[in-house]
Formats: C-alpha cells, structure tokens, sequence
C-alpha cells in the first residue's frame, strides 16, 4: 500500500492512499480541494472514497468541492457539522474501502468525535496523535485523551504514523524540555531539524519511535513523571494527570 502526501494550508497533510484500483486513491482528511485536485489530475487518478477524522475545518473544507467534481463516499464520524458525509462509522464496523479492511478507533481528546483509521501497517490518526505530539485539547477530557492514547500505544510497534500536521520540529523541541537526557529522543530531533531545513516531510513516524520519543504516549515513564511533578510543583502521578499537566505546560510553551 503506497501512501502520498499533499500538502495544505501551511502545514496540514491531505493523505492519498493508493488501492488495488491503479486509477483510484482514498483521500483522508482534505482540508483543501484545490492541491488535491492538482494533484489528481498530475497523477492521472480519482478519487474512491474520502475519510474523515474530524469535524475542523483544515480536515473538511475541501470536501464539497471535491464530491461536486466527482461524487464518491465520504466516510466519517458521526457529527451533524460535517454535512458532506454519506456514511458515519464508529468503532466496532466493518470497513471495507478501496479493497482494504479498516479498522476504526474511537479517539476522543482533540475533539469529541474525532476517529482514526487503521490497517495492519498504517494508522491514519488525524490531530490526535503527532510525532512527538499530540493535538491540543478542544474538546476532550484528560481521561479521554489519555484512554485514545493508551488505544493507539497498543498497536504493533512497526505501525506507521500518518498524522494530518508537520508539527514534529515544534514537538520535539518541546519533547527535549521534559526529557532532555532521551538518547532517541536527541538523535530524533537532529535527524528532523535536518530534514526540515531542507523543508522534507518528517512522515511518517511509527509507533515504535514515538513510544520512545513522545512524551504524550510516555506518560507512565519515570523521566516524563518526574518532569511533570517539576513542573507543576505537586504530586502528579495518574497518566491523566501527567499527560494533562505536559498538554497545559506545551499550551504555555
Ligand atoms: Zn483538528
Ligand atoms: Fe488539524
């Protein structure tokens, strides 16, 4: 399974996801209709299906256009504020798009509908998790986020990580001030200033990595907790508690 990334806005990917269909690509989350059709036509392909995570604008403006251009499904949660959609799904049904068998996970924390898509192989996750990151809290409790997270952790670890934002730099340079000692973390950072100055993707991560690099999957380790505690100046110990008080400390960062 090919992936490609377009690009959007200033930092949103459009994710095109190649299916058994040579002519036919599943487009999940376009924010923008224009460089998605740009793309199409350079590439010679349509579109099967589009997905999407969740309800913000960067992940949905584009739809409309789009479907007006060429009708196809448009697969989603359910929520009244996407209007576009043909079918919603939850965790728990059977997806089949583009000859691929998906796999939708519940999500909540970012916003309250937000879901993601996985396959054995790929996970296609939206504003919830990044690399090194995860999105800000809108609509979600701590409990929520959290619970997604611990959701996503479980996957296989070769797993990869394709999120809707180039917002690695930014994350790892905020990863390095609560765990400064991290090895990997180190070698990740450099590795993406790298590639950045070259202005290259840094997707996708997997999951492996970010469990080693990303202080909101890492809420249960020792160095996250205690920085967590130094930084609130109070006991934090619950991984609600330490992901909440790192996602407020990157808030004010
Ligand atoms: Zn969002
Ligand atoms: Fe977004």
């Amino acid at each position: 399974m090919r992936v490609h990334a377009i690009e959007a806005f200033d930092d949103n990917y459009i994710w095109a996801i190649e299916t058994n269909n040579n002519d036919k690509v599943i487009i999940v989350d376009p924010g923008e209709a224009k460089p998605v059709q740009q793309w199409l036509e350079q590439k010679n392909k349509s579109i099967e299906t589009i997905l999407v995570t969740h309800h913000h604008y960067d992940h949905t403006g584009g739809i409309a256009e789009l479907i007006k251009q060429s009708p196809c499904p448009v697969i989603g949660p359910e929520n009244p504020e996407i209007k576009t959609l043909t079918r919603t799904v939850t965790e728990g049904d059977e997806l089949t798009v583009g000859g691929i068998q998906w796999q939708v996970l519940t999500t909540p924390g970012h916003t309250l509908d937000h879901i993601s898509f996985y396959t054995p192989g790929f996970l296609f996750c939206g504003d919830t998790l990044f690399s090194g990151g995860c999105g800000r809290m809108f609509e979600g409790t701590p409990e929520q986020f959290t619970q997604s997270l611990l959701k996503l952790r479980k996957l296989p670890g070769e797993t990869r990580v394709f999120c809707a934002h180039e917002y690695t730099q930014a994350n790892v340079n905020f990863a390095l001030k609560v765990e400064p000692e991290n090895a990997v973390l180190q070698s990740y950072a450099e590795k993406v200033r790298m590639l950045r100055e070259q202005e290259q993707i840094t997707l996708p991560s997997t999951l492996q990595l970010e469990l080693a690099i990303n202080p909101f999957l890492r809420f249960d380790q020792k160095s996250v907790i205690a920085a967590a505690n130094k930084h609130a100046e109070s006991v934090k110990n619950t991984p609600e508690d330490v992901f909440y008080t790192i996602r407020q400390w990157k808030d004010n960062a």
